[in-house]
């Protein structure tokens, strides 16, 4: 058997998959590609969502959207409409089976490897790589590399999203399936910022999720004592079946990005900063990056890693975190403003990386003008310490 590849995608999850997909569109121009994914089987792990804003890809594989949601702060509640922009929902088992159908039925040039871990990876003196696994050898032109840290500590990014999820089931019809919540702010959680998540896809179903974002990235079992009174709320203390569970770490401003000086080996997904730093959201920057990674193997031959975010998008980012993590006892008070004073449409523009520079006027005038104003002398001293670090650093090389 010939295993020598244009192509070895490393770790077949959303990233993996997503460039796979794409690459198949291309047809017979597709690139022979060998797929290698740890896990056995695929599960219906996770629920991916995004705004219906800017023609988003994949949205026609939606299992649910949204036309409203609430956002809670104590006594205080917002109700938005987003009919024009709604909440789109697609879950792990839709996406991974689609993609694989799909991938499979427009190019014949892919393998998809499972129960397969990668365990070395080295560049021979012919320029190509050399990956071994638990399974075999396989040689490649070039490489993808998606996987996940090995393992992760706090200080890998500026913070952290912490969360987990339960889909219940519940006897008497509680939920509305046209309107979820995004955040019912927690005002016991002291440590950074505490929420409740809540995506109802029936009267009587709904993915409940607790959310922290902090400094710590939190296990699920330390979430799980809150998500057990977000449930106990929820449910109005009726029993209910749990027929799913999820969570995550997600992180919030890399500090270190995966990267790679070699062209032919790049990295991609959740290390390689695909997580929009002020939401963790990732999903559609995959999709955006799988696209132009896809152009560019049929024009140039190459793989390309994700652009770096717009300058003035990264520096709101960039504010709003140091903000969230100077003053973690008023972020509540800084997203309740958020979605308050901001236009929806700029809001809904900001999380899905289309913000116009009028949009991050909005925002930037939404938020408390004396919290921003008091953090901005600390934020200051920090990117003045990192740019002076940056040039001694070059300096003494
Ligand atoms: C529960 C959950 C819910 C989320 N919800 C949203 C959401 O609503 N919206 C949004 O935008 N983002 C969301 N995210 C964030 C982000 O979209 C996902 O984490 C996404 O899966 C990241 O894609 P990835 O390819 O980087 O990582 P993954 O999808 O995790 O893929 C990495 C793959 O590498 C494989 N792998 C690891 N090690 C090896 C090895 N040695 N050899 C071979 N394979 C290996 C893993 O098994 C895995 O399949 C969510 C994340 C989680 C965890």
């Amino acid at each position: 058997m010939d295993k020598h590849y244009d192509l070895i995608i490393l770790g077949g999850g959303c990233a993996g998959l997503s460039l796979a997909l794409r690459l198949a569109e291309l047809g017979k121009q597709s690139p022979k590609t060998l797929i290698i994914e740890k896990r056995p089987a695929y599960s219906n792990d996770r629920t991916w969502c995004f705004w219906d804003e800017g023609n988003p890809a994949l949205k026609d594989w939606a299992d649910h959207i949204w036309s409203s949601f609430k956002v809670q702060f104590g006594d205080n509640q917002l109700v938005k409409n987003c009919r024009q922009n709604p909440y789109v929902m697609i879950s792990a088992q839709t996406f991974y089976a689609r993609a694989i159908q799909n991938i499979t039925a427009n190019s014949q040039s892919f393998t998809f490897n499972n129960d397969e871990s990668v365990l070395a990876v080295i560049k021979q003196a012919s320029q190509t790589w050399r990956i071994t696994t638990n399974m075999g050898v396989y040689t490649a032109n070039h490489i993808v590399d998606t996987r996940p840290a090995s393992q992760i500590n706090d200080d890998m990014s500026l913070l952290w999203q912490s969360f987990i999820g339960f889909e219940i089931e519940v006897s008497p019809d509680l939920f509305d399936a046209q309107q979820f919540t995004l955040m019912d702010i927690d005002k016991n959680f002291k440590n950074g910022l505490g929420f409740t998540y809540v995506l109802p896809v029936t009267p009587n179903r709904a993915l409940i999720e607790y959310t922290v974002f902090c400094e710590q990235a939190m296990s699920a079992s330390s979430l799980q004592p809150y998500l057990e009174v977000a449930l106990s709320k929820y449910t109005k203390h009726a029993e209910y079946k749990v027929l799913r569970k999820e969570c995550g770490q997600l992180p919030m401003g890399n500090k270190t990005v995966k990267k790679s000086d070699d062209p032919s080996y790049i990295f991609a997904g959740l290390y390689a900063g695909a997580a929009r730093p002020s939401s963790g959201y990732a999903f559609q920057r995959i999709q955006s990056w799988a696209n132009v990674c896809a152009h560019s193997w049929a024009e140039h031959q190459s793989f390309i890693p994700a652009p770096k975010d717009a300058a003035l998008t990264a520096i709101v980012d960039d504010i709003f975190l140091h903000v969230l993590k100077s003053n973690p006892a008023v972020a509540a008070t800084l997203f309740f403003s958020f979605f308050s004073k901001a236009k929806l449409i700029s809001t809904i523009r900001f999380l899905s990386d289309h913000a116009t520079i009028t949009d991050l006027g909005s925002i930037i005038l939404s938020m408390p003008t004396v919290l921003f104003l008091k953090s901005l002398p600390s934020y200051v001293k920090k990117r003045i310490s990192i740019s002076l670090y940056a040039s001694l650093s070059k300096s003494t090389k």
